[in-house]
């Protein structure tokens, strides 16, 4: 049964009153109002106009396994009846819990094998940040504490994550953020390649980070954290020589590695996690989103062995949240997991869907004057506008080019999302081979008609 008992005029009218949105441009919400979705299925959104959309966006990077899957919403209920809420402080916990837990530890690397529970990719980093610092109070090096992030890169909303995060906009709100986090340059090739080959550029950008340690003191440095492919910022792809040399360096200094696999994990790229594409090992992992294919909120953190025991045996480790391990998202989340294994989901990725999508971008790039380059891996895509990308000239912040493709995209009955000059797209992972074909051709009208907005 679809909720939309109420015109889109009613629904804006209710919204209007009484909902504070976030990340959302107030002005322009109160012009024209909220779009309202009302339902889902497969790949596909309806608004509460009855117009059908496709999702480029998998929600907010989430809905890998697509909407309207009944053995989730069966699992939830399921849960709700036997035991819709018990917590995992004080020594207890409860199946869902335990069994997730395990799961989790068959579908990582390796190498970790423990993990904790929040319930966003906020919270979960928040929680890291204080995990790092006790782990080298453990290790006798308290003085350990700065943390090293990227520009551009994005790991969440509460104070410390947004400190963490290299986001100038969202560090206006507020100011003050907390000290002892640095950023380095973000390794986007294209726009800061500045003649180099794309291997000496890896390592270029990448020794960013040898340089900021040997700044601050190895002795004061306690992580390096970063998204595989940075999503939020952009779809900053590094190149390939990048990541094992971060690895490199983390090592050479003794700092931990954290992956912020949020959006890569759970099959984005064809791999179950943005590591094992990239053929790293770091110390701590950050998983939210895909997780549950954001049927409900849940993040966790895995830990790799060393971390762990480090942590282990301090005693009662002093941080959580009411809903860690909630049940009804365990459970949710092991049976999501399960959908991904049993149906193949991200293997059908690497294989059929990837070679699709990133052919007929390739193929978009060439047709649009207006497309500077196609970045990103696996269904996870940026695409750069640009004046006049033949002289790589960008166009003006005010001139909101990529805001008006999206808002075009949307009348093509297409959700794409517009971060700064770029459009960035990340569709379920079970898109359809004529969905990718419904996703390229929309995605064609959409820029065909920017570049004639532009003239
Ligand atoms: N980390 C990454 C890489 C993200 O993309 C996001 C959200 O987009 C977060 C963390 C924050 O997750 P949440 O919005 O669940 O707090």
């Amino acid at each position: 049964m679809l909720r939309s008992n109420k015109t889109t005029e009613e629904w804006q009218a209710l919204d209007a009153a009484h909902h504070v949105h976030p990340f959302c441009d107030h002005k322009s919400l109160k012009e024209n109002g909220v779009k309202v979705i009302v339902k889902g299925e497969g790949s596909h959104l309806w608004d509460s106009d009855g117009n059908k959309i496709l999702d480029g966006m998998a929600g907010l990077w989430c809905v890998n396994v697509g909407y309207g899957r009944k053995d989730l919403t069966e699992v939830a209920a399921r849960q709700m009846d036997e035991l819709p809420y018990y917590n995992t402080f004080f020594q207890c916990s409860s199946p869902p819990q335990i069994e997730l837990a395990n799961k989790l530890s068959e579908v990582t690397p390796e190498h970790i094998n423990h993990f904790f529970y929040a319930n966003s990719g906020s919270e979960a980093n928040d929680s890291i940040i204080k995990f790092i610092r006790l782990y080298w109070d453990q290790k006798g090096k308290p003085e350990k504490r700065t943390i090293i992030g990227r520009n551009l890169g994005y790991h969440g909303s509460t104070i410390a994550a947004t400190s963490l995060s290299g986001m100038g906009a969202m560090k206006k709100l507020g100011g003050n953020y907390l000290p002892e986090f640095e950023h380095i340059l973000e390794p986007h090739y294209y726009m800061h390649g500045n003649g180099m080959t794309e291997e000496e550029f890896g390592l270029y950008a990448a020794n960013q980070l040898e340089e900021k340690i040997l700044e601050i003191g190895a002795d004061k440095v306690g992580a390096f954290f970063g998204e595989p492919v940075q999503g939020a910022g952009g779809v900053i792809d590094p190149p390939a020589n990048y990541w094992p040399r971060i690895q490199e360096i983390c090592t050479k200094y003794n700092i931990l590695l954290v992956c912020d696999e949020v959006i890569c994990g759970f099959g984005r790229l064809g791999t179950w996690f943005g590591q094992n594409f990239y053929g790293i090992k770091p110390d701590i992992m950050t998983m939210a989103k895909g997780l549950s294919s954001g049927y409900m909120p849940i993040s966790a953190i895995g830990f790799s062995d060393d971390v762990y025991e480090a942590l282990h045996y301090s005693g009662v480790l002093a941080n959580g949240y009411t809903y860690s391990g909630h049940p009804v998202s365990c459970a949710v989340a092991l049976k999501n997991i399960q959908i991904l294994q049993d149906e193949k989901i991200i293997d059908r990725v690497a294989s059929e869907a990837v070679p699709a999508f990133r052919e007929g971008l390739k193929s978009l790039s060439k047709n649009h004057s207006i497309i500077g380059e196609v970045r990103g891996q696996g269904l996870l895509a940026g695409i750069q506008l640009m004046k006049n990308a033949a002289d790589k000239v960008q166009f003006e912040v005010e001139e909101q080019a990529a805001n008006i493709c999206r808002d075009i995209a949307i009348k093509h009955g297409l959700i794409m999302r517009a971060v700064d000059r770029t459009m960035v797209v990340c569709p379920p992972l079970v898109i359809t081979p004529s969905e990718i074909t419904e996703f390229l051709e929309k995605a064609d009208a959409a820029l065909t008609e920017t570049e004639a907005y532009f003239g």
